[in-house]
C-alpha cells in the first residue's frame, strides 16, 4: 500500500515546489496559498513524485507515513513522520 502524505500547514510557506514535483496529489490553492495532498498516490510513480516532493520542500512541511488499514479502531490511520524529525506521530482518519 503506496504511503500517506499530509501537509503541515502550520509550517507550509506556499511555494509551490510540492505540487510542481507531484501535479497529481498536490495542489497549492491561490485563495489560501496552503499546499493540500488532494488526493493520496495510488500508483509506484505518484508515490516516488510523493516522496520527491517531500524531499524538495524547503521547510520539511510534508509528512510521511504508511496506512495502517487493519487498525484495531476499526478505521485506517495513518502514522505519520514529519521530515527531519524521527518521532511518530499518529493520527486517527
Ligand atoms: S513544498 Fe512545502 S512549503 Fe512549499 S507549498 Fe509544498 S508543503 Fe508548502
Amino acid at each position: 500500500m503506496p504511503s500517506h502524505f499530509e501537509v503541515i500547514e502550520e509550517d507550509c510557506i506556499g511555494c509551490g515546489l510540492c505540487s510542481q514535483r507531484a501535479p497529481e496529489n498536490f495542489e497549492v490553492p491561490a485563495d489560501t496559498r496552503l499546499a493540500l495532498v488532494f488526493k493520496q498516490p495510488e500508483t509506484f510513480a505518484e508515490e516516488e513524485a510523493c516522496l520527491e516532493a517531500s524531499d524538495y520542500c524547503p521547510v520539511g512541511g510534508v509528512q510521511v507515513g504508511a496506512v495502517d488499514a487493519d487498525s484495531s479502531t476499526g478505521g485506517a490511520q495513518a502514522t505519520l513522520i514529519p521530515a527531519g524529525d524521527s518521532t511518530p506521530v499518529n493520527f486517527a482518519s
